[in-house]
């Protein structure tokens, strides 16, 4: 029995994989994404950033209806310190999605040697050093070590929207290596904290559905990575830390798309960066993440690939 179960696991495996490349292949074929040769790096068609824009539009609408005023907003390159990004102890949890900028820092003698490992068709980049900095791996982890170390009463609240790099090469094009997220961040108390992460559950599920989106909320852990990675795991779901939504592109195929994603850090960054309350406690905070490019994905899957044929009230967010 056991045996008959595992291959009929193996076949929705495959019957998933050709789903997904056909996905990918349509949507290149529709020029939608423009393939570089990498899995998981494209360029982005105008019709495809028609689509960012006006879920952009909705996201941060959400936004202003629920402080009746625009949080503040934070807009950083797609590269941060080396400093920022230890702190964050992302290499501790997710050292294979990890990428860091490296720079050729050496002599004349030392440029001779990577030119002659490049004419001999070699590898010539281990001839580079670090530049002291890394690619954005979250668009809030910028965001922390530039907030005062003292926060005012009413804490913090912050609008980041920019590209992030994980290093997980695959045919799904909903698994992109550099995509973008549009986060609504909240430091401060831990009840501050966890009330971000509750409201945004259902604030997101609204977006969702006002683009046409059938999402349902899971709740979820990060990919850590290794042995000790499957403990920090079991920890965030014991805890409720992290709530997904979800959509499914593939049917029954998979277990869905997380979408949308509501975390809380409890004290993490609160303590790594040094932030504390005006009440002198260790500042909590918790941020809500909006996939641009799994939501565009998951309305071209819901919708079809031509975005003139979409329903008019779905449309009508597009301009
Ligand atoms: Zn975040």
């Amino acid at each position: 029995m056991t045996f008959i179960s595992g291959s009929v696991t193996d076949d929705r495996a495959s019957d998933l994989d050709r789903e997904r490349a056909r996905f990918r292949d349509e949507l290149i074929a529709a020029q939608l994404l423009i393939p570089t040769g990498i899995d998981g790096l494209y360029g982005r068609s105008s019709d495809f950033e028609q689509i960012i824009d006006g879920i952009d539009r909705l996201v941060v609408k959400a936004g202003v209806a629920a402080y009746g005023a625009s949080p503040r907003k934070l807009r950083f390159p797609p590269v941060f310190p080396r400093d920022a990004f230890e702190k964050t102890d992302y290499i501790a949890s997710f050292p294979n999605l990890t990428g860091a900028i490296s720079t050729f820092t050496g002599d004349n003698k030392d440029h001779r040697s990577l030119l002659a490992d490049r004419e001999a068709g070699r590898d010539w980049d281990h001839h580079l050093e670090s530049a002291g900095t890394m690619l954005v791996s979250a668009a809030c982890h910028p965001s922390y070590s530039t907030l005062p170390k003292t926060l005012s009463e009413e804490g913090v609240l912050l609008d980041v929207y920019g590209f992030c790099f994980r290093h997980e090469p695959a045919v799904d094009p909903a698994r992109m290596q550099a995509f973008r997220m549009h986060e609504f961040v909240r430091v401060g108390t831990p009840a501050e904290a966890r009330a971000h992460r509750d409201e945004w559950v259902g604030r997101g599920l609204d977006v969702l559905a006002e683009l046409g989106l059938t999402a349902r909320q899971e709740a979820a852990n990060d990919p850590f990575f290794g042995r000790a990675g499957r403990i920090l795991a079991a920890g965030q779901r014991e805890e409720n830390l992290k709530t997904e939504l979800v959509v499914r592109l593939y049917g029954d195929l998979d277990d869905g798309t997380a979408v949308v994603s509501c975390n809380c850090h409890q004290d993490h960054f609160g303590e790594a960066f040094g932030i504390t309350t005006a009440g002198g406690e260790v500042a909590h905070s918790a941020c809500v993440g909006f996939g641009m490019e799994r939501i565009a994905l998951a309305m071209l899957r819901t919708f079809g690939l031509d975005i003139t044929g979409w329903p008019a009230p779905v449309r009508a967010h597009l301009t």
